[in-house]
């Protein structure tokens, strides 16, 4: 079958921060740069993101980067890679200036300085008193950031192709990624894009929960396409359940409401934080305070007619403060709770937040993999930036206000270094017709609505066992059950039928496409979360309750062929500090 091809140096899959970070590098260095992404760029998950980005400005209390790396170091569980790291957070007071001068309204200090919040598990001095990192415009950051970055990928001709749907990787025999099949959502028209590097930057996979925090865009396709072309998945296990979601519907409260001064009560009106965190308390990193949280409600002190849910309170702070620094919280609680926070607390529980785990890259976002005869080895033409990738910076647990930051500085990054590929490869491969052929059957067996279950139908099903057996709290046996049930829903897809929205059939197939991939993104996350026999940052197994350095401080690496585990070392080297050693973390 003949295609429509479009060839571009690079193609960014993905126009969230990460995507239109790198494609504006590319596009002001004149390469010729693709961004697809399946929704409008605007829309994309990081225009979500509330409370700010991290960096060591210094604006409110003295700050410095090793301070930043140590916490984020000890908020990864050690997990983290520390090379990594040390590249961010010495790179982040530049990328907020950076920011800064393309137009970002950041908010002010009196001074005319960014101003600066404290956010979970922020110390001064290697784990002292509370550092304040955390640069915001009001409580609308990512939506400020994106619209920037968009602008100025339009002022310097990126080229981009809207409500397009990226459905698989194109390869070649020896193994170069050369761009991807994408269908044009409204036709429903396949087109090729060939390019000599392929990034994918399609966010995160909190789709795969119930309860989220995550737009419905967020579903994990940059991970499943990596998959079944034979790349692993890193830390899977790992699955950051932010402690401030709006109980029963999932929206995300922002940290910030915390970091403003406002705290969390149970049903008996306790403070309970102080409990679990005498220092941190209410800014304890975010995988203590939803256990916290997890832990008051199954022990009977919830909030509410049901107690299953705990209450946050920001009134006490006064009505100008609450109205001026979280003026979308304020927006969001009245629209969905008839609450002004200014006035009541809002009722939260834990809710699905963040993939720590994703694509393995290097600090350069070359996707890597271990290969037997030797040490890691580049996938050619493959990058990977953003919640899709692992570099990994979050190890077992982000904290916040670092993902902004791990987004716009390995977008830089990546396109950096595909810069120096595309000097050294300035042709283009040849595209084989087979490739192509293997991706059309993907899209090709969602061509007609048929006999059978509803995709909605599983994919609901999909959640609910997620959302039950790989939560806050996990044991073996949970797990296992999970696992056959997320096997037997996978064993009923090729009988699926499209959802009938007899308007909008393109719509339908791909909401099974998007299926396709949450459900290979589950069994990637339930089969890590079985075999890591700890309980190391938001992996929490209630059966081995400590955690194991001596035989899991390393990285887990899913494969989709065999369902079969790997296991790759931890870089405990920094570039150009000493190793943080692991310690106990207490906040
Ligand atoms: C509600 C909320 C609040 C947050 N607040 C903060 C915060 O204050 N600070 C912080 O540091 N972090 C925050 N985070 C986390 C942070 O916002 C995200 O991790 C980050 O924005 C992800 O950026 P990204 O560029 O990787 O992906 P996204 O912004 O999610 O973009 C993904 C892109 O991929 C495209 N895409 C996906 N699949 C396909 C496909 N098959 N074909 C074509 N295109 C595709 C989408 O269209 C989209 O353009 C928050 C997250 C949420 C959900």
């Amino acid at each position: 079958m003949s295609l429509v091809r479009r060839k571009f140096d690079t193609l960014v899959i993905g126009a969230g921060g990460a995507g239109l970070r790198a494609a504006l590098q590319l596009s002001q260095d004149e390469a010729m740069v693709a961004v697809v992404s399946k929704v409008f760029p605007t829309r994309s998950h990081t225009v979500a993101a509330q409370g700010g980005v991290n960096a060591s400005l210094g604006n409110v209390t003295e700050d410095n980067w090793h301070w930043h790396m140590f916490d984020t170091v000890k908020g990864s569980d050690y997990l983290g890679d520390q090379d990594a790291i040390e590249y961010m957070c010495r790179a982040a007071p530049r990328i907020v200036y950076e920011l800064e001068h393309m137009g970002v309204p950041f908010s002010r200090k009196d001074d005319g300085r960014i101003y600066q919040r404290p956010f979970g598990g922020q110390s001064q001095n290697f784990g002292g008193a509370q550092a304040t990192r955390t640069c915001a415009a009001a409580d609308r950051t990512g939506h400020a950031i994106l619209h920037a970055l968009y602008q100025q990928n339009i002022a310097a001709r990126t080229h981009f192709f809207d409500e397009y749907f990226a459905i698989e990787l194109l390869r070649d025999d020896e193994g170069y990624i050369l761009g991807a099949l994408i269908m044009d959502i409204a036709t429903g028209e396949p087109m090729v894009i060939e390019a000599k590097t392929t990034l994918l930057a399609t966010g995160g996979a909190a789709q795969i929960f119930r309860t989220s925090t995550n737009a419905m865009i967020n579903t994990g396709d940059g991970m499943g396409m990596a998959l079944r072309a034979g790349i692993p998945m890193q830390d899977m296990e790992f699955f950051q359940f932010h402690p401030t979601g709006m109980a029963g519907k999932g929206m995300l409260i922002t940290e910030g409401a915390r970091g403003e001064g406002g705290y969390l009560i149970n049903g008996e009106g306790e403070r309970f934080m102080e409990r679990y965190a005498p220092k941190a308390r209410d800014l304890a990193s975010r995988d203590v305070v939803s256990r916290a949280i997890a832990v008051e409600i199954r022990e009977g002190r919830g909030c509410g007619p049901n107690k299953d849910h705990i209450l946050l309170k920001v009134d006490h702070l006064g009505r100008e403060v609450v109205h001026k620094r979280l003026p979308g919280i304020c927006d969001m609680t009245q629209t969905f709770l008839n609450i002004d926070p200014a006035d009541k607390p809002i009722p939260v529980f834990p809710t699905a937040h963040y993939t720590m785990g994703g694509i393995p890259t290097n600090r350069h976002g070359q996707v890597v993999i271990p290969v037997s005869s030797g040490p890691e080895e580049e996938v050619p033409g493959l990058y990977a930036a953003g919640e899709c990738a692992c570099v990994s910076v979050h190890g077992a647990n982000r904290l916040g206000g670092n993902s902004l930051l791990d987004i716009l500085v390995f977008g830089r990054a990546s396109a950096n270094h595909i810069k120096q590929y595309l000097t050294e490869n300035r042709h283009h491969r040849e595209l084989q017709e087979s490739s192509i052929d293997v991706a059309m059957q993907r899209l090709q067996r969602w061509q007609q609505k048929g006999e059978g279950e509803s995709v909605a139908g599983l994919r609901n099903e999909l959640k609910r066992v997620m959302e039950q057996h790989c939560g806050v709290f996990r044991t073996e046996e949970v797990l296992q059950e999970g696992l056959d049930k997320v096997l037997a829903i996978e064993a009923r897809l090729p009988d699926a039928r499209l959802t009938d929205h007899s308007q909008a059939f393109n719509t339908a197939r791909i909401e099974a496409l998007e299926l396709e991939n949450l459900m290979d993104v589950a069994i990637a996350t339930v089969c890590s979360a079985l075999a890591r026999q700890e309980s190391r940052g938001a992996h929490s197994r209630m059966d081995y309750p400590e955690r194991n350095d001596v035989n899991w401080l390393k990285h887990t690496l899913f494969y989709k062929d065999g369902r079969q585990l790997d296991f790759k070392p931890v870089h405990t080297k920094p570039m150009s500090v000493e190793t943080f050693p692991p310690k106990e973390r207490v906040y």
